[in-house]
């Protein structure tokens, strides 16, 4: 799936537990983070003409898949927590929800499946693959990530905070207003006293 639909299962997921911001946002970002190999697509395009082209991203997309960094980002979010151990162990579940929603969803556009070497680098003796695995543009994903968009700003009408408090609190506030505004709770509410 894309990042921004892993982004938002991530989101999606911390909120079903009470949690501090930061906690949030560390649970969220771990459902994002096996994708960081794939910023190697930005060297590759950049050097595509070049004489000598990078190939990292066709070389090391999806190499960081698996059990080991999913432990790494956990003892991260470990140590960055305010509850670690609660926010360290919903981390290493959050980037397997990654894993389970790649495997569901993420063939290539040439039908390749990107099996997940889920013990590499040391092993390739397990490689998690689904037959029935659809393509990364295919329908589930796009109503998928809409389902996860609506179920976003549900939250952030109900609980008063959204993604955006990441990157600042009072973009994160005129968004919440705003949908308060369009979407009032109660007749009330917009009623002036
Ligand atoms: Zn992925």
């Amino acid at each position: 799936m894309s990042p921004v639909a892993h982004f938002f299962t991530g989101w999606v997921f911390a909120n079903c537990f009470d949690l501090e911001q930061r906690d949030r946002a560390l649970i969220s970002l771990a459902c994002v983070a096996p994708d960081v190999d794939g910023l190697g697509i930005i060297p590759e395009l950049l050097t595509r003409n070049s004489s000598h082209p990078l190939l990292w991203f066709s070389l090391y997309h999806h190499s960081l898949h698996n059990l080991m960094f999913a432990l790494i980002i956990a003892a991260i979010a470990f140590a960055l927590a305010a509850q670690e151990w609660k926010t360290g162990l919903l981390a290493l579940l959050s980037f397997h929800l990654h894993l389970f929603e790649d495997v569901l969803g993420s063939r290539g556009p040439d039908g390749y499946q990107w099996p997940i070497s889920y013990l590499a680098p040391f092993s390739s003796s397990l490689q998690l693959a689904w037959r029935g695995q659809w393509s990364l543009n295919a329908w589930p994903n796009i109503l998928i990530t809409i389902v996860l968009l609506m179920v976003t700003l549900w939250l952030a009408w109900q609980r008063g905070f959204s993604p955006l408090e990441m990157i600042s609190a009072r973009a994160d506030a005129a968004f919440v207003m705003t949908l308060r505004r369009r979407f009032p709770r109660t007749r009330k509410e917009i009623e002036p006293s």
